[in-house]
């Protein structure tokens, strides 16, 4: 089974949010079910400094598409390559003019979007897609497995080579975010080179605009989000971003496969950015983290303050607004806040403001480190998720495997994967963490409650710590459910015989022959 796998970030090279994340653990898990995996990304300079090409492999098709003018794009070429510790081909689409930009993958330096990401995410589609026809005639996949918007024009393409009589492989996109969905104005639509046919309501056309979530959503052979609550929440109003409409039509075509960890990095026992490693037989050993953490965040130094910590984006999403308004209840309980974002302003200065007010109980790092993301997983006693909404959410599943006890609210990913410390729950030995419902100050604060009252039973807190930390949300299992799907849609395609061994399928066509 030949899966290409086409995404926009990659940890450790270039990382926004758990997307990255994701693209580092599932392709090789993947790998490991018998999937032959490739990986296709935009040659970003973060990307091209440590990578070491292979071979040259096509200039991008800009010759006509069989139904029309291809994408108006700049030249670009596709490249065969090897990062760092990442076991498999990488295609880098080299376009300078799209992509030789340092920084964000989408943004320029004034924070906002870069006004080219239309065409920029466009190229990565084509490429995508090309690649599906046989640009690479030494490796045609069976499946594209696109992932977010970015990659949301894979399968719409797809379809129209489909739809123009040609073999295709099947596609698979994976919503990791529905709230950002790649939205550009239909003036763009003619530069994509798509079907004149594709600009409606029954194609990527959205209240007068493009969306590019919405082409995947409408032309992908199968959806899938990354926990199995989201993939039912995203039916509904107030989580379908407008989208819910087209969701419940693909509902049949919808499945929910939760996103696992990568232990290799997320392991108290081996984390060598740690004071001292520790495991749930070595729990002490979790007291040094805790000292750092106090002393990095400029927290009074009290090994029996209750610490909270937030390793973030700050934005609405993330139900953050409502942390300064329990700060008062939370500092008056002796607790203390370690935060480590960066995001909305509004945001940032609330938390700074917090941090002066209360000097050694707040402290606040804005910005993106990952050593200081390590240091507030391992150092804090509870991490906090109080997300409006959470497609899956990693930093929960990591504070589990840390004996940090997340506290969240009861949505999407977080539902799935944290029991809140009832007593029914403790007693039952199955208790992980504190779960809340009503996304308000009162909602949070309850959940704070709890923690504290939790704390003030030293022994219960341990069992729930230890409990947590062997729980094991890999990615094999994850992977498993991938290659069911991609089963159901290619049953013939064959296993994976050896690296760089596959040749085309008879299946598909030899060449790029449009
Ligand atoms: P999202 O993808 O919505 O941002 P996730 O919980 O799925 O949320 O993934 C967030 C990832 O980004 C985690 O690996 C987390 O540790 C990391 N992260 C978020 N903010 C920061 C930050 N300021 N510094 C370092 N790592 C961060």
């Amino acid at each position: 089974m030949k899966v290409l796998y086409v995404c926009a970030e990659l940890y450790p090279f270039l990382k926004t949010g758990g997307l990255a994340d994701v693209s580092a653990g599932l392709p090789p898990a993947l790998k490991e079910v018998g999937c032959e995996v490739r990986l296709l990304l935009p040659a970003y300079p973060a990307i091209t400094k440590v990578a070491r090409t292979l071979q040259s492999v096509a200039p991008l098709p800009q010759s006509p598409s069989p139904w029309g003018p291809p994408p108006a794009l700049p030249p670009a070429d596709l490249v065969l390559a090897t990062l760092p510790d990442v076991d498999m081909a990488v295609y880098l689409l080299r376009a300078p003019t799209l992509y030789a930009r340092p920084g964000s993958p989408y943004l320029g330096p004034d924070g906002r979007d870069w006004s080219d990401n239309a065409l920029r995410f466009c190229a990565l589609g084509w490429a995508a897609a090309t690649l599906g026809q046989g640009l690479d005639p030494e490796w045609v996949p069976d499946v594209i497995h696109g992932h977010d918007w970015h990659v949301g024009l894979a399968p719409a393409y797809t379809r129209a080579f489909a739809d123009a009589g040609c073999d295709t492989p099947a596609t698979v996109f994976t919503i990791h975010n529905l709230a950002y969905q790649g939205l550009f104005p239909s003036t763009v639509f003619p530069q994509l080179g798509l079907p004149a046919s594709f600009f409606s309501i029954a194609g990527l056309e959205y209240f007068g605009q493009l969306s590019f979530m919405k082409a995947a959503l409408q032309y992908a052979d199968r959806i899938t989000t990354v926990s199995p609550s989201y993939a039912r929440e995203i039916l509904t109003t107030p989580h379908g971003f407008g989208l819910d409409g087209l969701l419940r039509e693909r509902a049949p075509a919808l499945s929910g496969i939760l996103n696992g960890v990568d232990y290799q990095v997320w392991n108290p026992a081996t984390d060598p950015l740690l004071p001292r490693n520790y495991d749930g037989d070595t729990l002490p050993g979790k007291a040094a983290a805790k000292h750092t953490l106090q002393t990095r965040f400029g927290l009074e130094p009290r090994a029996d303050a209750l610490v909270f910590g937030v390793v973030s984006r700050l934005t609405e999403q993330k139900g953050l607004h409502l942390l300064p308004q329990v700060m008062a209840e939370l500092v008056q309980h002796g607790g203390q806040l370690a935060v480590l974002g960066q995001g909305d302003a509004v945001l940032e200065q609330a938390f700074a403001e917090a941090a002066m007010r209360y000097p050694q109980h707040v402290g606040v790092c804005i910005g993106y480190d990952e050593t200081s993301a390590h240091t507030v997983l391992a150092g804090a006693d509870v991490i906090l998720v109080p997300s409006a909404f959470e497609p899956c959410g990693l930093t929960q599943l990591y504070g589990l495997r840390y004996g940090t006890l997340p506290l969240v609210r009861r949505v999407g990913g977080l539902a799935d994967t944290v029991v809140d410390c009832a007593l029914e729950n403790l007693d039952a030995g199955t208790a992980t963490g504190f779960v809340f419902e009503e996304l308000s100050a009162q909602g949070l604060l309850r959940a704070l409650q709890r923690a504290f009252a939790l704390a003030r039973r030293p022994q219960e807190w341990v069992a729930v710590q230890k409990h947590g930390m062997t729980l094991r949300f890999d990615w094999q299992t994850a992977a498993r459910h991938y290659l069911a799907l991609y089963r159901s849609l290619r049953p013939h395609a064959s296993s994976f015989t050896g690296p760089y061994s596959g040749s085309s399928s008879d299946a598909h066509q030899p060449d790029f022959s449009v």
